[in-house]
């Protein structure tokens, strides 16, 4: 691993634990199982030793994070966005632009080309059609007479296919509200947890977090680095220990403490593994039998840079685990974020959240307008 590739929080953690996070893993095989992946301990025996449930009570915020927090806010919101979204700009609209140059008219040969340019982009190839039917009907219309039109009228047909499911995540339908986040290894749950329970505190609600990840101490180590910049408590216990159990103690923990949010992380897994999946009905059960109604959101974290592999993973979480929302992280660096349209389009689950960066403030709201814009611009 080069020093200067390195996002500046991976390099921070890293410092501060001691632990080698994953890099960017390519979730490449949808029916890959629950392999961690190989996370360096890089100082074992500097550890110490991890009781078996222990409770890390957070001081607040940690200064470093909210120094970051600042410098990263610095670009602007959405030129932020924008720059996440430069590679898939540049192999979306970028060549849609080369397409059109100097064209005096549309022709259907034009949308042809333009069909092979979506599905290149990861807007998956039901939707791409889709979007071209549309366009030759307002092609008939005399509607598109040059590449601007054709520009703007995709614009339109996309942000239509985009607003249809969008619902932000309302987290004050419940009190305690319980989120449980799931999906395969490397996706970017943890850290997206990390990003959530920043951002419900700076909002001021009460948040705890569950390792549920006990497959590898890292995990719980990871998310107690968050939990601590956040202000977050994190329920955790030994490596290899029984998530359920960790659930139970972090359900106790959220009454007796009268917190407002419980997100609950929870190792990689696919519907293939009957043992995991059953693993996963007990976690839901224990939530619902120890706060009504839990979990209120189960929420799919999808990494948007393995493009189809993506909708499978989707597909396959879809029938099996109740999914109720879907974050789309690593929107940054990939040139496949037109697989945000296609699983707006395909799934009737709402896109709550895209990850467009590694730091605190990356986790964005979906909001299709603003992401079209940024798209386009
Ligand atoms: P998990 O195995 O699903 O819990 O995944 P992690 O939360 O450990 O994340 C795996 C890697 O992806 C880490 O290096 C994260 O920093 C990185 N990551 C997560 N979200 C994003 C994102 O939106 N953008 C970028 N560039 N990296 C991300
Ligand atoms: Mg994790």
């Amino acid at each position: 691993m080069v020093e200067e590739k390195k996002g500046f929080f991976r390099g921070l953690i890293e410092k501060i634990s001691g632990v080698v996070l994953p890099e960017d893993s390519k979730t490449t095989i949808p029916d890959v199982e629950t392999t961690a992946p190989e996370v360096k301990q890089t100082i074992p025996d500097a550890k110490p030793v991890v009781p078996d449930s222990k409770t890390i009570v957070p001081e607040g915020p940690d200064k470093t994070v909210a120094e970051e927090t600042e410098k990263d806010a610095r670009p602007g919101f959405f030129e932020r966005l924008k720059k996440g979204l430069t590679k898939t700009h540049a192999n979306l609209i970028g060549r849609i632009d080369s397409l059109v140059l100097g064209k005096k008219q549309i022709d259907a040969d034009t949308l042809e080309e333009l069909e092979e340019i979506l599905i290149t982009a990861d807007i998956g190839v039901s939707t791409a059609v889709e979007l071209i039917r549309t366009l030759e009907q307002r092609l008939k219309r005399n509607e598109l007479k040059d590449g601007e039109t054709l520009k703007k009228a995709l614009k339109e047909e996309i942000l239509a296919r985009l607003s249809w499911q969008t619902a932000p995540l309302d987290t004050t339908s419940a009190s305690p509200y319980v989120i449980l986040v799931i999906g395969v290894n490397g996706v970017g749950k943890t850290t997206t947890i990390g990003k959530l329970a920043s951002r419900f505190i700076a909002e001021g609600r009460k948040v705890i977090l569950a390792a549920g990840d006990t497959f590898r101490a890292a995990a719980a180590e990871q998310l107690e680095i968050w939990g601590k910049r956040a202000g977050a408590e994190v329920i955790r216990h030994k490596e290899g220990a029984d998530p359920s159990a960790v659930v139970f103690d972090a359900c106790k923990a959220t009454i007796a403490r009268k917190c407002d949010i419980l997100i609950v992380d929870t190792a990689g897994r696919l519907h293939t593994k009957v043992n995991l999946m059953e693993e996963m009905k007990k976690i839901r059960r224990i939530l619902g039998r120890e706060i009504p109604g839990a979990p209120h959101e189960t929420l799919l974290i999808l990494d948007a840079a393995t493009g189809q592999n993506a909708i499978s993973q989707a597909k396959l979480f879809k029938e099996s685990a109740d999914v109720t929302g879907i974050a789309l992280t690593k929107l940054d660096g990939t040139a496949k974020g037109g697989i945000v349209v296609a699983i707006s389009n395909e799934f009737k689950i709402p896109v709550r959240f895209i990850g467009v960066g590694e730091s605190v403030d990356d986790l964005r709201e979906f909001d299709p307008a603003q992401f079209v814009e940024a798209l386009f611009q």
